[in-house]
């Protein structure tokens, strides 16, 4: 395994160079095979477990490593923050995988950094196994994401409200530029920087845009900025419409947390819906719903938005005039992200061509859902069935009325092709929230008795097959029984 250093290329003004923080004891935990095969490592936790630890604590540099921790700012919660940054991350470097993609390696949990703030730039061990369940239960629904390579418990105690055992989770990511990255400059009002940001993102994630060098062209490098934009934009549709057919509710989409490659980062406060509800949120602190479930497309729009002032003085020198040519941009991601919403929720009822009336047939069903607090995923699971077998069709007319039957016919067409569509489109089993924080708690406790986490790795594999009934499928498929009224998520920790 070797590494080699992009980032370093931006220049001093993008990061600060510094080592992780060595720990006591690393101890390998888990170990993502099959991503490691993908990022042709070829070390596995059965023979190299104690290398492993070291290279995925920190505690030893694998070759080439040169490590970093970012510089970005950020909307939280609405709020500018100019001065974010990697506080507890160190970016180790980056690999190619086996399909010639660049992808960076990232510690989180670390040790501090020049951007730490207050904070000890270390994680405990349960939000560090939670990034690990989540980040690959979302990979296996299809949705776009960064990844977890490895988690290492460290052998020190991480205070927060009172100790907890410590661990250092290795993230794998297309990159881990984000909004936020652009709006660091832009605070700044460092336009040098903020070409070769573009740049650099441009070489990394879009081959397809052409870099075209300012002092040349002033037009022709405003349209690289444009395509750069509308690429952008392209990859967090599929990133947002993919959390609303799953269910899944990101819980801090500030602009820090979200990555211009379209995929999910930042698994701190997430949490899975149970019955359908747009307000379903789960943060501790998003009091007012600013992320619930509902909102995440609107917020995406408005990420984007802030995104695209940061390039303004990329467009033009008057401001006018570089904003008359970034709306557009902006409008049409609207447009595109309503016409495919509705595109998503028609495969999910077994529709890959909407046709007039189709969009009645789905606002129909929303309401449907919201008003009788039907189970998100368990409802779909149930339509699914009921096109091959009529087991479920006297509860689904009870709780769906006439609807029901409307769609009965909208699919009978072709019902062997709705169901292979809706057998795609709708999962059988989620990360609940309830089995998530069981399998937490009964990982930290194996872990303290030196016990194994067989029950983790047990759920794990059922999540890694969420469209395929297998027989432990059904042990994580049900609701919580008190709806989760209780339950609360947390960032940061
Ligand atoms: P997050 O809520 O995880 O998106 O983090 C927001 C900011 O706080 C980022 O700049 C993090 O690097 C920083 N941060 C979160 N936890 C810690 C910590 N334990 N030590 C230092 N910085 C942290
Ligand atoms: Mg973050």
């Amino acid at each position: 395994m070797k590494l080699s250093n992009h980032y370093h290329q931006l220049g001093e003004a993008f990061y600060h160079q510094g080592l992780p923080t060595p720990v006591a004891e690393p101890v390998l935990l888990l170990w993502n095979e099959k991503l490691a095969n993908d990022l042709v490592i070829n070390l596995s936790s059965q023979h190299d477990s104690e290398l492993l630890a070291k290279y995925f604590s920190g505690n030893q540099l694998v070759e080439g490593s040169r490590p970093l921790s970012q510089a970005y700012s950020g909307h939280q919660f609405g709020h500018f923050n100019p001065q974010l940054g990697d506080g507890r991350a160190h970016l180790l470097g980056e690999i190619v995988d086996d399909a010639g993609q660049v992808k960076d390696i990232q510690l989180k949990g670390s040790g501090t950094s020049h951007f730490s703030r207050s904070g000890d730039g270390r994680c405990a061990l349960g939000p560090a196994l939670r990034e690990f369940i989540m980040s690959e239960a979302m990979y296996a629904l299809g949705v776009p994401t960064t990844r977890c390579l490895a988690v290492v418990a460290t052998g020190e105690a991480v205070y927060r409200e009172r100790p907890y055992a410590g661990a250092v989770v290795t993230r794998v990511a297309s990159s881990h530029i984000r909004v936020g990255t652009f709006q660091y400059f832009a605070a700044r009002k460092d336009t040098k920087s903020m070409k070769a940001l573009v740049d650099f993102s441009c070489r990394r994630h879009f081959s397809e845009v052409n870099i075209i060098d300012a002092d040349i062209s002033e037009q022709d490098s405003s349209s690289q900025v444009l395509s750069f934009f509308e690429a952008v934009l392209a990859k967090q549709i599929p990133l947002v419409l993919a959390w609303m057919r799953v269910g899944f509710i990101h819980g801090v989409m500030n602009t820090d947390n979200t990555a211009i490659s379209g995929e999910t980062i930042d698994f701190g406060p997430c949490a899975m819906m149970n019955d359908y509800h747009r307000g379903s949120v789960f943060s501790s602190i998003d009091k007012n719903g600013r992320y619930a479930f509902g909102e995440q497309m609107t917020i995406m729009q408005w990420n984007m938005t802030r995104l695209a002032e940061t390039l303004l003085p990329l467009l033009s020198d008057d401001q006018e005039q570089a904003i008359e040519k970034i709306e557009p941009l902006l409008a049409k991601f609207h447009q595109n992200l309503m016409r495919d919403y509705f595109i998503m929720m028609a495969n999910k009822i077994g529709i890959e061509t909407l046709i007039e009336n189709d969009d009645d047939l789905i606002t129909d069903l929303i309401e449907l859902l919201e008003a009788e607090k039907l189970d998100y995923t368990q409802t779909f699971v149930k339509l699914t069935n009921a096109v091959i077998n009529d087991e479920n069709h006297h509860e689904l007319k009870a709780s769906l009325g006439s609807w029901f039957e409307l769609w009965q016919q909208r699919i009978s067409l072709d019902k062997d092709a709705a169901f292979q569509l809706m057998s795609k489109n709708n999962p059988l089993v989620i990360p609940r929230n309830h089995h998530v924080e069981a399998i937490l708690a009964s990982s930290q406790t194996a872990y303290q008795e030196k016990g194994n986490l067989s029950a983790l790795n047990e759920f794990l594999a059922v999540l890694k097959q969420p469209y395929t009934q297998l027989a432990k499928t059904v042990d994580y498929q049900d609701a919580p029984s008190d709806g989760d009224e209780n339950y609360h998520t947390f960032c940061g920790t």
